[in-house]
């Protein structure tokens, strides 16, 4: 499990309580999402990812397809990418 730190108080000792794990010193509740939350933080920069490349795509008309076919490596249904392979 991952060494986790209270927000608000900045203790380091935690109970679990179903759900819940519990700060031993101020009794703040946090829910059990550590994995949830690394998950999300790689989706944001996946997303960072196909942000970049479709402002690429219409920076660079030239290679758009080359960066739309990125983008739908990375997000298959993105339909931005797929307009972009649609135009020509
Ligand atoms: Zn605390």
């Amino acid at each position: 499990m991952k060494i986790m730190i209270c927000g608000r108080c900045g203790g380091g000792e935690f109970v679990d309580r179903g759900e819940y794990r519990v700060c031993q010193y101020c009794n703040t509740q946090y829910q059990k999402t550590s994995e949830d939350v690394t998950k999300k933080a790689s989706n944001i920069a996946l997303e960072n990812d196909i942000t970049m490349l479709l402002r690429k795509c219409r920076d660079d008309p030239v290679n758009a397809h080359r960066y739309a076919n990125l983008v739908l490596d990375i997000d298959p249904g993105n339909i931005e990418a797929i307009n972009y392979l649609k135009r020509k």
